[in-house]
Formats: C-alpha cells, sequence, structure tokens
C-alpha cells in the first residue's frame, strides 16, 4: 500500500457505518456485468473479488421488488452522471447477510466492503451513515476544483508572452496541468463548478 493510500484509509471514518445492511442489497458498478467477468478473466483481483461474492439481480425491476426505495434513489444519483446508460446497469446482493442485515463473514469481508462508499460519489441507499460525509467530501473536492480553474484565469489575466509569471512553464502547459487534473470529475460534472 502507497503512503497515499494508507493516509486515506486512516483519514476514512468506518465508525460512520450504522450496517444496516442496505448497501449489501443494492451494489452496482461503473463497469457492465459483462466487462467484470472480461476484468476478471484478464487478472483483475478486484473484479474476481467482486464476482465472486456478488450475485446480480436478473434485472432491474426484481431488485426493485427487493430493495425499490434504494434502487430508485441510486438510478436517479446516476441519471445525473455523464453517459448514464440504464441498460448498463446492473444491480447486485450479497449472499452473506443474516436476518438482521448482519455480514455473515465480517471479519473476512472484502476490500470493497471495508471502503464503502469507495469516493464521494458512490451511490449510497437512502439513509445510509455516509451521507454527510459524502457531501463534505464532494464539497471540498469542488472547491478545489474552483480554486484550479480561478488559478488559470488569473495567471491567464497576467501572462506575458504566453509565459506565467514566476513559473517557467506557458499558459498552454498550466492549461493541460490542470485540465489532467480535473478530467476524471467531469463525469461527476466538474465542467460546471
Ligand atoms: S448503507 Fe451505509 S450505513 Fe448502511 S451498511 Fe452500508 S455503508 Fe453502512
Ligand atoms: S460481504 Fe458482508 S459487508 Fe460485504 S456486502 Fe456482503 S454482507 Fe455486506
Amino acid at each position: 500500500m502507497t503512503s497515499e493510500k494508507e493516509e486515506q484509509s486512516r483519514k476514512f471514518p468506518q465508525y460512520l457505518c450504522k450496517m444496516c445492511g442496505k448497501c449489501c442489497k443494492s451494489i452496482t458498478t461503473e463497469y457492465t456485468y459483462e466487462e467484470l467477468k472480461k476484468m476478471a478473466k484478464n487478472g483483475s483481483e478486484a473484479a474476481k473479488v467482486f464476482i465472486d461474492i456478488f450475485k446480480p439481480y436478473s434485472s432491474i425491476e426484481q431488485a426493485r421488488k427487493i430493495v425499490s426505495e434504494q434502487v430508485d434513489q441510486v438510478l436517479e444519483e446516476l441519471a445525473q452522471l455523464k453517459d448514464f446508460d440504464i441498460n448498463k446497469i446492473t444491480f447486485y446482493y450479497c449472499p452473506h447477510y443474516d436476518e438482521e442485515n448482519k455480514c455473515r463473514i465480517y471479519e473476512n469481508r472484502p476490500e470493497c466492503c471495508r471502503r464503502a462508499p469507495n469516493n464521494p460519489w458512490s451511490c449510497m441507499p437512502p439513509g445510509c451513515g455516509f451521507e454527510g460525509w459524502q457531501f463534505e467530501q464532494r464539497e471540498r473536492i469542488k472547491k478545489e476544483v474552483r480554486k484550479l480553474k480561478e488559478y488559470l484565469v488569473a495567471a491567464e489575466a497576467v501572462a506575458e508572452d504566453g509565459i506565467v509569471p514566476g513559473k517557467n512553464i506557458t499558459i498552454e502547459e498550466l492549461k493541460k496541468i490542470i485540465e489532467k487534473k480535473i478530467s476524471p470529475l467531469e463525469k461527476y460534472g466538474s465542467r460546471l463548478w
């Protein structure tokens, strides 16, 4: 584990989990089931662990029969993402929770369960203990993106001959550096922040 990952792991507020088990019944990923199987076949350990543990509902309607509120909330959130395609969405459930929604393999649960929600934009079920934390994280990241954009505008305003004053780079290079930092967030709407 890199030191950056260790740091993130240390900061992850796992105590916020209410252990309600809702997310164990309404899991989705950014990949289709077919893509996950292919990734597992090609050696992705994370994809292999995922398809070993989680079972796909046969359709969104079947998932809705079990966890309708969760399915609707997740779909509503996903619909705001760039390139959303409902035909690519599969819902999964885990066979390892008991009648009281407690994890039967808690000590050995996979990393994706230990780290859920995986990122501030992960679609979590209504009432998830991480709602406030996710909101704070999203706002913090939006603020950072805003600062980068403002920095670029300010640099453009004072540039001389296309060079950023005090830095040994051109405005075009600075623009590329900033775009590279922001582009992974584009699917969450960073162009509008
Ligand atoms: S829905 Fe949220 S609070 Fe409930 S078990 Fe999952 S991560 Fe924990
Ligand atoms: S392994 Fe445990 S924590 Fe993970 S989804 Fe299944 S029941 Fe939930």
